[in-house]
């Protein structure tokens, strides 16, 4: 066992108590009352609030501060939250700050997956019990977030139980929800969540960074509402999103980008899509790179030259960008931003930025041919 913290009875009493009692009961209500339409509805309501209250709320606001969310949204969070029972906010935080900072760090990181998957998994749940807040004095000034850490079990148990009990009530079915609303709901949203931190740094791709074992996953993410793409995440944790692109599967981000149309959430932070695709072309020209023949020098030589000038075409779009984004507020603070000589200025920024991105595609066509070659060797 860990020298660092005893074993957590309550926890582990808890994961496996309702793991078991779910394992047993639900076949068991199935094969002799089957399944009504009522329980579905309130497994999804409450699978659904809750797992978004951990992604949007637990992670990508309160541990990563990726965007601010106005009190009333925050507090629907928190109370969704502690329904997941995965602790306060703030306990979330702290440890998730940590696996970020020292992350495959077996001393350091409170889930490291060097230690096994099922550690990574649950194990650290149970060895775990409260371990001290550290790194999350942030998160203690706001009066909400303290509110939910002093009364989450009380808090929780009332968000669970409300739904099932009141259906359950109307419907002469108190048993059949606490059993599918209430219990096979919170078995799924712990191992949903446990997955991120067991086969996100186990199993799938890495496209933007080696120096750690988180991966993307695609399968993962409509189980957590978008967190599947850790790779991604562990490059850029200060992003809203997990995955960038607008056909992966990141319903939180919808979310998030949605709800700040409305003023329920601000200063989104997101990773400039140039910076993006360097970390990508350098991971992949160090794959191939590191797989090419010792002896295929001038592959790897023209590798390096098309890879070099692929970054420095996506590196003088991103200066090009910030300097437009710096000019076109000096003109808007002037309340210039009508004027015809302003027009005249945004039309050469344009000029100038079709000529880059003219630049960054046959950069592109260069590294493709380069990339193409050196597969070729390799075959
Ligand atoms: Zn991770
Ligand atoms: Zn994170």
């Amino acid at each position: 066992m860990d020298k660092r913290t005893p074993r957590s009875w309550l926890n582990t009493l808890f994961l496996l108590g309702t793991l078991g009692m779910a394992l047993v009961l639900v076949p068991w209500k199935l094969a002799t009352q089957g399944l009504r339409w009522s329980e579905v509805a309130v497994f999804l309501v409450l699978y659904i609030a809750t797992g978004l209250a951990i992604t949007v709320g637990y992670h990508r606001l309160f541990s990563h501060r990726t965007y601010h969310a106005a009190w009333p949204m925050r507090l629907v969070l928190l109370l969704f939250g502690a329904a997941a029972f995965q602790n306060s906010a703030i306990a979330w935080s702290s440890d998730h700050r940590h696996h970020h900072r020292f992350v495959d760090d077996v001393e350091k990181d409170p889930y490291p997956v060097k230690r096994g998957f099922w550690y990574a998994h649950w194990l650290w749940v149970m060895e775990g019990g409260d371990r001290p807040l550290d790194g999350v004095a942030d998160l203690e000034q706001d009066a909400l977030i303290r509110w939910q850490h002093r009364y989450r079990f009380f808090i929780g148990a009332v968000v669970a139980l409300l739904l099932p009990l009141t259906v359950g009530w109307a419907t002469h079915n108190v048993g059949g929800q606490l059993i599918i609303g209430l219990l096979s709901r919170i078995v799924l949203t712990h191992h949903s969540t446990f997955l991120i931190n067991s086969a996100a740094h186990w199993f799938g791709t890495q496209p933007y960074t080696d120096a750690n074992s988180a991966r993307d996953n695609a399968l993962l993410a409509p189980l957590t509402f978008g967190e599947g793409y850790h790779n991604y995440h562990h490059m850029w944790q200060w992003d809203y999103r997990n995955g960038p692109r607008w056909y992966q599967f990141d319903p939180a981000k919808w979310i998030i980008a949605a709800s700040s149309w409305m003023g329920l959430t601000w200063g989104l932070r997101r990773v400039p899509s140039t910076t993006i695709q360097r970390a990508k072309v350098a991971m992949e020209a160090k794959r191939l790179a590191g797989k090419l023949a010792e002896d295929a020098h001038h592959l790897r030589h023209a590798l390096e030259a098309a890879h070099w000038r692929v970054d420095q075409a996506l590196a003088a779009l991103q200066t090009q960008l910030d300097a437009w984004h710096e000019t076109r507020n000096a003109w808007k603070a002037k309340g210039h931003a009508k004027a015809e000589a302003w027009r005249a200025v945004r039309a050469e920024w344009r000029t100038q930025r079709s000529q880059l991105m003219a630049d960054i595609q046959e950069a592109r066509l260069e590294w493709n041919q380069a990339r193409l070659r050196a597969r070729q060797a390799m075959a």
